[in-house]
């Protein structure tokens, strides 16, 4: 099978080192492998969407040369997709409507990305006079294993480190966790290349790939550049922008982090050319969060 990759931004702000880190990262593997590069726009969170951001990404990554094939895809566009893979896990019993409110499960344990795990109050049916707010998948207990490219072998209990976890938010909104997974299978990816601070997530997306039936993706989790503090880089730690005025010294800075050489050519369209060549993943440092460059 034909290697598709994929970048997935969020429009939440423009390009910034770490989001340009994932789209370098994910553009190189695909290319090495003779690949396709795909591009998705994660516009599904409309109140967190910053006006204008999709756009500015788009054109930061053709001043960039990272081109993509095909056409952009818009998750706004797919509500029925996902309604649709919703539907059948529904059908299937898989999933329960959950009545709790946030305020009712703060008491619970911290689940593995900070988030509360659910104590499954719901699970076995709504107490009468509650009414239905959320959608849940039922989680099981057995341990889901992956191995990571660059993180190595992952285990996790999505169960008892997660719990059954939220595929239609309260407001109406399908959750980031289902509309991935029908994604990636829709759109053939085979090569999932992105943040660590995904790869929790990655488990409930593997369980979801089982329930619906899709594939399993080969993984590989990125280090994130974090502040000198160990935080993510991004609007709220007031990351600059990608300066695509400046492709080449913004690609060597990315190359640099992913623990690659950084081939000294005049223009970025060569500089990407000589990266491509010399592409090596295991040269990515093993770590889930790296100090971004001064
Ligand atoms: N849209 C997500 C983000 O910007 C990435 C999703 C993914 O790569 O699976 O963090």
């Amino acid at each position: 099978m034909r290697y598709t990759g994929r970048f997935a931004p969020s429009p939440t702000g423009p390009l910034h080192f770490g989001s340009l880190v994932a789209a370098l990262a994910s553009w190189l593997d695909a290319r090495a492998a003779g690949g396709v590069w795909l591009l998705r726009m994660e516009d599904l969170d409309k109140p967190r969407e910053v006006p204008g951001a999709a756009d500015t990404i788009l054109h930061q990554l053709e001043r960039l040369g990272l081109a993509w094939d095909g056409s952009v895809l818009y998750q706004s566009t797919r509500d029925e997709r996902y309604a649709a893979a919703l539907g059948a896990l529904e059908r299937r019993g898989a999933t329960y409507p959950c009545g709790c409110t946030r305020s009712e499960i703060v008491d619970s344990a911290l689940a593995i990305d900070g988030a509360r795990i659910y104590p499954g109050t719901c699970r076995g049916g709504l107490a009468p006079g509650r009414r239905a707010r959320a959608t849940r998948v039922r989680t099981v207990a057995a341990p889901i294993r992956f191995v990571d490219r660059v993180q190595g072998e992952i285990v996790q209990s999505v169960e008892r480190e997660v719990g059954d976890f939220v595929l239609r938010r309260a407001d109406g909104l399908i959750a980031y966790q289902l509309a991935v997974v029908v994604d990636d299978a829709e759109q053939g990816v085979t090569d999932v290349v992105r943040g660590a601070d995904l790869l929790d997530s990655t488990p409930r997306q593997i369980w979801l790939q089982r329930l619906l039936g899709y594939p399993t993706r080969g993984y590989l989790h990125l280090p994130v550049a974090v502040t000198a503090g160990g935080e993510k880089l991004g609007k709220q730690t007031g990351a600059p922008p990608v300066e695509a005025a400046n492709p080449r010294r913004e690609l060597g800075r990315a190359l640099a982090f992913l623990g690659q050489p950084v081939p000294d050519a005049p223009t970025a369209e060569e500089m990407l050319r000589g990266a491509l060549e010399r592409w090596d993943a295991s040269l990515i440092r093993p770590a889930r969060t790296i100090p971004a460059p001064g």
